[in-house]
C-alpha cells in the first residue's frame, strides 16, 4: 500500500473493507493465538522530561518508587505459574552505571527462577550500545523503543530539545545490529499530528523493519506542557484511527508482533478485543504489584482491568515474532 491508500483507508470511509482484508491477513500468517507479556512497571523514577508524559522528571506530584528484587522475582512467578511465558520490564530512564547493573542483576534473578523459560523484553529507553549488549549477554532478547513520531517536526514539538529524533533512529538500529527483537511504536492523536503523518508513521515502521509494534492512542495527562493543548482528534476518533492503524501495520507487515494496548482500552474498554481480531496478537497484563501500579501513570485513568477469558490465549508459549525468526 503506498502513502494515498493508507491515507484513504485512515480516513474512514472504508472500515468494513479494511478490517475484512487485515483479519484475512491475519488469519493466514500468525493466526488466531494471543501471546501474554507480563507487564513489570520496574520503576516510575525518570530523568527525562518528555511533554506529553506524567513520569517526566519536573512533575513533582508524582510518587516515586522502584520495586524491590523481590516484587520483580514475585511478579516473574506470578507470570511462570500462570504460563505467560514472556514478561516485559518497562520503567522511567535512567542512564547510570547503577541501573545497568540493577538491570543486569535483575535478568539474572529472573533467568535463574524460570531457568531460561521466560522470555524478558525491556522498554529502559535510550542506552548506549554497551549497555544494549550487556543486557542483552545477560538474558533480555527482546526491546522496546518507540519513536513516538516518525515525523522529526512533531518529535521536536512533544520532547524538548534533550531529546534527539536522530538518536532515537540511531538507538533502535542499535538494537536490530545487537540482535535484540525489536519493537517501536507511535502515539496515535498526537497535538499537531495528521491523517497523513500516521500514514508516513506506517511507511516508516515497514521502512525500519522493526519485529514487533506497540502503538497506542495519546491520551492527556493533566500535569504535563501538553496535557492542555489540543489535538485534531477526539478521544473516540484516536480508538477509531488506532484500529485501522492496527489493520493496516498488519497488511502492510503481516509476520510482526502486534500489541494490543492499556492506553487502546483506557479509551475504550471494548477495543482490546476488537484490535486483537483485525490484527493484533499480544497482549500485556499489568503484572506490577497493585501498590506501585497506582503510582505508573503514564497517562490519565489508566485501565488496570483486563479480562483474559474473551481471548484464545497461547499459554505456555513465548510467542517470538514471525518476522525475526525468518
Ligand atoms: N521510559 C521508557 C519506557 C516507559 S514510557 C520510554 O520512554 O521508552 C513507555 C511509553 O509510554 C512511551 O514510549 C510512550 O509512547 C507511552 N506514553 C507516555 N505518555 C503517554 C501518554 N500521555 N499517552 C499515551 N502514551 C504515552
Ligand atoms: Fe520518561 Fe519514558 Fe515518560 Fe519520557 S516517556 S518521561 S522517557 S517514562
Amino acid at each position: 500500500m503506498n502513502r494515498d491508500e493508507l491515507i484513504y483507508y485512515l480516513s474512514g470511509v472504508a472500515d468494513d473493507e479494511l478490517f475484512e482484508r487485515s483479519t484475512a491477513v491475519k488469519a493466514a500468517t500468525v493466526g488466531g493465538k494471543v501471546y501474554l507479556r507480563g507487564l513489570i512497571e520496574l520503576s516510575n523514577i525518570c530523568a527525562r522530561d518528555c511533554f506529553y508524559c506524567g513520569l517526566r522528571l519536573s512533575n513533582d506530584r508524582v510518587v516515586r518508587y522502584e520495586l524491590s528484587d523481590e516484587d520483580v522475582v514475585a511478579a516473574a512467578r506470578y507470570a511462570l505459574d500462570n504460563e505467560f511465558a514472556s514478561v516485559v520490564i518497562q520503567s522511567g530512564e535512567l542512564r547510570s552505571e547503577r541501573f545497568t547493573d540493577r538491570i543486569e542483576s535483575l535478568l539474572g534473578l529472573i533467568r535463574d527462577i524460570s531457568r531460561g523459560s521466560l522470555a524478558v523484553t525491556l522498554s529502559c529507553g535510550e542506552q548506549d550500545e554497551a549497555t544494549y549488549r550487556r543486557w542483552f549477554n545477560a538474558g533480555a532478547h527482546r526491546y522496546l523503543l518507540r519513536i513516538e513520531s516518525s515525523s522529526p517536526t512533531i518529535f521536536n514539538r512533544i520532547h524538548p530539545s534533550s531529546i534527539n529524533f536522530d538518536d532515537r533512529v540511531e538507538c533502535i538500529r542499535v538494537l536490530k545490529r545487537v540482535g535484540y527483537q525489536t519493537g517501536s511504536g507511535v502515539m496515535i492523536g498526537l497535538p499537531f499530528q495528521t491523517i497523513g503523518d500516521l500514514a508516513d508513521d506506517l511507511l516508516w515502521m515497514k521502512s525500519m523493519d522493526i519485529d514487533m509494534c506497540g502503538m497506542g492512542p495519546y491520551i492527556e495527562h493533566a500535569d504535563t506542557p501538553l496535557g492542555s493543548v489540543a489535538s485534531m482528534f477526539d478521544r473516540e476518533e484516536r480508538v477509531r484511527l488506532t484500529l485501522r492503524m492496527v489493520a493496516l501495520l498488519r497488511i502492510l507487515m503481516p509476520a510482526i508482533n502486534i500489541a494490543s494496548t492499556t492506553a487502546l482500552s483506557t479509551l475504550n474498554h471494548g477495543a482490546r478485543l476488537r484490535a486483537i481480531e483485525v490484527g493484533a496478537n499480544v497482549i500485556m497484563p499489568n503484572i506490577t504489584p497493585s501498590s506501585d501500579r497506582v503510582h505508573y501513570n503514564l497517562y490519565d485513568n489508566k485501565a488496570t482491568d483486563l479480562d483474559l477469558e474473551q481471548f484464545d490465549i497461547a499459554y505456555g508459549e513465548q510467542g517470538t515474532s514471525l518476522h525475526y525468526r525468518k
